[in-house]
């Protein structure tokens, strides 16, 4: 697995965005998130070692996790990306998006039904904007469709747009002064999933976690750790 971040900086776009990691990473080096700049990673899948292979070996790339890959300040560079992702058609990208609804005006020219090396997951938070991405995210064109529900805010039902898409992950929000995840929530997307016969993962707990109407505060290193013990991920 590798990581390529082209550029850096965001601007909060929706509700999930509150506690943004990146914005409270910044906050702290004093680096001010809203200026979106390119990174010196730009070029990284394609960069070669001496010898002539690629650095990035086969495999897995986590796309822009320190930006969003559709945000409108990065429309210039974005085309050259695409080529990249071309050109390293060995190799597997996966980015998240809270843009959904700029997809369209994103893609090359040569997109038609999608490239086969890009997986693209929606996030979503709540039921309004489940309702909102989802319904434009069904109907784009994109081979590898997953969707990303966290930090999960409120109860939502998602069943009606699951057709065609390979996993869902769900989490809870990672902050002092996060919302609450109720478990309850979680296991209600699972049988949604089930259902759909669609694979399912519980990637987080939240900071702060409801079980069976109890309320518990969890560390940041505990947080994937009880999701993993949980044990409901589903894989069809
Ligand atoms: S879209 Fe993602 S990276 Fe950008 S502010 Fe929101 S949570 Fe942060």
């Amino acid at each position: 697995m590798a990581m390529w971040n082209p550029w850096r900086g965001c601007k909060r776009y929706s509700e999930g965005c509150k506690y943004c990691y990146i914005h409270k990473g910044d906050f702290k080096r004093k680096i001010n998130t809203n200026d979106i700049v390119k990174t010196e990673d730009f070029y990284k899948p394609i960069e070669k070692l001496k010898k002539g292979s690629y650095k990035i070996k086969s495999g897995l790339v986590y796309l822009c996790f320190s930006s969003d890959f559709l945000i409108e300040e990065a429309d210039l560079w974005r085309d050259e990306c695409w080529e990249m992702i071309k050109e390293r058609s060995d190799l597997t990208f996966l980015f998240l998006t809270k843009r959904i609804d700029r997809f369209l005006d994103c893609i090359p020219n040569d997109w038609n039904d999608g490239y086969d090396n890009v997986i693209v997951c929606c996030t979503v938070e709540n039921q309004e904007n489940a309702d909102y991405k989802l319904s434009v995210f069904k109907e784009l064109p994109i081979k590898h469709k997953c969707i990303t529900a966290q930090p999960l805010l409120e109860k939502i039902n998602i069943e009606k747009y699951l057709d065609d898409i390979e996993l869902v992950v769900v989490g809870g929000e990672s902050d002092y002064n996060a919302r609450a995840l109720d478990y309850d929530w979680v296991l209600d997307i699972r049988e949604q999933c089930i259902r759909k016969n669609v694979n399912f993962e519980f990637r987080q707990c939240g900071t702060h976690f409801i079980k069976d109407g109890k309320k518990y505060t969890l560390q940041v290193h505990q947080l994937t750790k009880q999701a993993r013990l949980a044990d409901i991920n589903y894989c069809k």
